[in-house]
């Protein structure tokens, strides 16, 4: 059974580079016959806006995306975070750090509290033990893929000094228990993937397949984003901005005056074969 999922956080209304991971992701779900699910990631509550997640619902109902299950919250899964952050403790692969962002030279973290807390007084991480090996994967559009963690990441934060849960602990996780298969989301995430995949190997859970499509940049090769002020989309244009997400996507054409109606064309046309490979622009 083939089950994907939109996993976006509700920081601001969703923008062009949201809907083509959403999009992407459901037609790839419903082609396969498969179910496709959306989870709330606002376990930054500072950056959560409120309300956001409301309107990114009825953004995604108005252009006809139908999901399966209830929509599940980052922000009230901190038991099952806290459970497996106590599974990584118990196998002594997981250590409190207190070292601050500084310390970090080049985003690569020496290892400096492995051995013990360096501050006890200062607030404390955890971070996961990483090895000098390669983990790979194979992506389904992009190909095989590898990244040595020790070298290009270091032991990884997966509670922050501030008490929040990591994102790559909290996807990790709730994929898991949601049962997805498969990811299908934006190429600014391949560099996570191996983390992920490594917190997976030390809890014992299995490996969904990914597909990450381009990221969508502004004229100035920016990823859209909050922080690079992307417009929202017109909730009153569905069929148009749906039409422009599939030329992204390198799909054909599809059929149909209304977004239900492209929907479904765009379902029966799926080929992600002819997703491109790199960044790209977004098209007028
Ligand atoms: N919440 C992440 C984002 O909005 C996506 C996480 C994921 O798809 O794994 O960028």
């Amino acid at each position: 059974m083939y089950r994907g999922r939109f996993a976006p956080s509700p920081t601001g209304p969703l923008h062009f580079g949201s809907l083509v991971a959403a999009l992407a992701g459901y037609l790839d779900a419903r082609a396969a016959g498969g179910e496709w699910l959306v989870r709330m990631e606002d376990l930054d509550a500072p950056r959560t806006v409120p309300g956001a997640d409301a309107g990114i619902l009825r953004t995604l109902e108005r252009f006809g995306f139908e999901w399966n299950g209830p929509v599940i919250y980052q922000s009230r899964r901190s038991e099952a975070y806290r459970t497996a952050l106590g599974r990584l403790t118990q196998a002594s692969v997981a250590y409190p750090c207190s070292c601050s962002r500084r310390e970090t030279p080049g985003g690569v973290y020496p290892g400096t509290c492995r051995g013990g807390v360096r501050d006890p007084g200062k607030p404390q991480a955890w971070r996961v033990r990483v090895k000098d090996v390669a983990v790979t994967f194979e992506d389904r559009l992009l190909g095989p893929q590898r990244q040595n963690l020790a070298r290009d990441a270091g032991d990884f934060v997966v509670l922050r000094a501030d008490g929040l849960f990591a994102y790559q602990l909290a996807v990790v996780v709730d994929d898991a228990v949601q049962g997805i298969d498969n990811v299908v989301r934006g190429a600014d995430l391949l560099d996570s993937t191996p983390r992920q995949i490594w917190l997976q190997e030390l809890l014992g859970l299995s490996r969904p397949r990914y597909l990450h499509v381009p990221v969508v940049t502004n004229e100035a090769g920016e990823k859209l984003s909050k922080q690079t002020f992307a417009p929202p989309l017109n909730p009153d244009e569905p069929t148009t901005e749906l039409r422009r997400a599939l030329r992204f996507l390198g799909q054909p054409e599809p059929t149909g005056a209304t977004a239900p109606e492209i929907m479904r064309a765009a379902i029966a046309n799926w080929n992600p074969a002819a997703i491109p490979r790199l960044m790209g622009a977004c098209p007028a």
